[in-house]
């Protein structure tokens, strides 16, 4: 965000209270997150970093053969054609675009936000920093934007709407890092040895495979918080079990269950606050909603997100909205309807993998390539997407109770 800013001559102060190179999850890219950093020019440096390159995703189910869905952009005629995106080891990718702001114009203040500086009608006039050296700093501000991720602190501070929790929040991720695996090395783009493949057990229980580099990879075990606890192991046991056990291709790919750094966890991510906008302030990214992290949208939503909110914040210092209640109104709106389709992809997913597998494989590829890359945000619902909202619908599935179902629905049957 803060490079959009500077691109269009915004002056602009990043508060970070963590130092770089730090640790952090979310080391997939969707298709358009790869789109965004080649349009800020960053193309040339994520190569020379050698960042394993993405051409898409596998999916693995419990049984039958594994479909994938490829990293496509649109041309300027709107017609599909192949691009790759990237798998980033996030102390360095972070760190890289850390530098790449502060070089393009950021002004760095090391610190930690605590409260926002109110006006008396409630507007946001910037923000008091507890400085990493010791002392108190206020940093007055045109806009506050706040993009602490899942630390919420629009929300602890009393600015935002409730937190209220997800439809995936009973959840855990637990997760690490190994070598020696099995990757495939073929010539087609879905044999190509840094893709990221997803493994899935049953309702919301799954894992995930990101290559890392030539050696490493990311690996994580995502289930209802219940299992976890009912398992009684530690987290470390944990993975190495599920790494086992959760799906016979995952086995077969991880032979060597030797962890090479701590296995970290997180709980709970799934949240969803409405009113992220406010006079003089707004949220980015996680720091207002995260869904579940399946399908690797969160790094793309919040750098886009990044972008739309620049672009809102060039037009309130022109002019625009300036005396409105809510002078981001749109902007929250705008970022609102992107995210209920990703709501609708990941629920349809859950709610019946076949179903969803043959609409993603058979009916409608294309819709279904345009909604994993992160082509959101459009007013446009496709007749994939519509497909994806009957099965909502209709909720949670099992083929059993009517298996007459896709084809009366969906148009089509469902060849094994
Ligand atoms: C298990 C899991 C797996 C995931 N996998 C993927 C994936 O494969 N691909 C993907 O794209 N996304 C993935 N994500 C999501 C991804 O991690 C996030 O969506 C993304 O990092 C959000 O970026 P952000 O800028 O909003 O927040 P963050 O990247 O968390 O950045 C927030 C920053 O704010 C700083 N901060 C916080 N509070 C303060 C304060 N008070 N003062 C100053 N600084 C502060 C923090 O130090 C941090 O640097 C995953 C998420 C989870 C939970």
């Amino acid at each position: 965000m803060s490079m959009f800013l500077s691109q269009m001559g915004i002056a602009n102060t990043i508060i970070e209270k963590e130092s770089f190179p730090r640790y952090h999850i979310g080391e997939s890219f969707t298709g358009e997150a790869g789109g965004l950093m080649r349009s800020l020019g960053l193309e040339q440096k994520m190569l020379q970093k050698h960042y394993p390159v993405k051409h898409g995703v596998r999916v693995y189910g419990p049984t039958g053969n594994p479909w994938f869905v490829p990293v496509m952009r649109r041309n300027e005629q709107n017609e599909l054609e192949p691009v790759t995106t990237w798998q980033v080891r996030r102390s360095d990718f972070d760190k890289l675009m850390y530098d790449e702001a502060v070089a393009r114009g950021a002004t760095i203040v090391k610190g930690e936000a605590t409260v926002p500086l109110k006006r008396e009608d409630g507007s946001v006039y910037g923000v008091r920093v507890k400085m990493a050296d010791g002392g108190v700093n206020d940093v007055h501000s045109e806009v506050l934007v706040d993009a602490t991720g899942q630390h919420t602190w629009g929300f602890h501070a009393g600015m935002t709407s409730q937190k209220v929790i997800g439809k995936y929040d009973r959840q855990v991720a637990i997760f690490s890092q190994v070598k020696n695996t099995l990757r495939d090395h073929g010539t087609a783009r879905d044999e190509q040895p840094d893709n990221t493949l997803i493994f899935y057990k049953e309702l919301v229980h799954w894992a995930w495979f990101i290559p890392l580099d030539d050696e490493v990879v990311s690996v994580g075990i995502v289930s209802p918080n219940k299992y976890f606890q009912a398992k009684k192991e530690s987290r470390r046991n944990f993975l190495l079990r599920e790494l086992g056990e959760l799906n016979p291709e995952l086995a077969r790919r991880v032979p060597d269950l030797e962890l090479l750094e701590e296995a970290r966890a997180i709980p709970n991510y799934s949240y969803h606050v409405r009113t992220f906008t406010g006079k003089g302030w707004l949220c980015i990214g996680d720091a207002h909603r995260f869904i579940d992290p399946v399908f690797s949208f969160g790094v793309w939503i919040t750098a886009k997100e990044g972008q739309l909110a620049a672009q809102a914040i060039k037009g309130y210092l022109d002019g625009a909205h300036r005396d409105d209640p809510n002078p981001f109104a749109d902007y929250q709106d705008y970022c609102e309807r992107g995210l209920d389709k990703v709501q609708a992809l990941i629920d349809a997913f859950w709610n019946d993998p076949i179903a969803f597998a043959f609409i993603a494989h058979r009916r409608h590829p294309a819709d279904i390539i345009d909604l994993f890359a992160g082509r959101i945000y459009s007013d446009k619902v496709s007749a994939g997407l519509n497909q994806l909202y009957k099965i909502n619908e209709r909720g949670a599935f099992n083929p059993a109770d009517d298996p007459e179902w896709m084809k009366r629905e969906l148009g089509d049957a469902l060849t094994p």
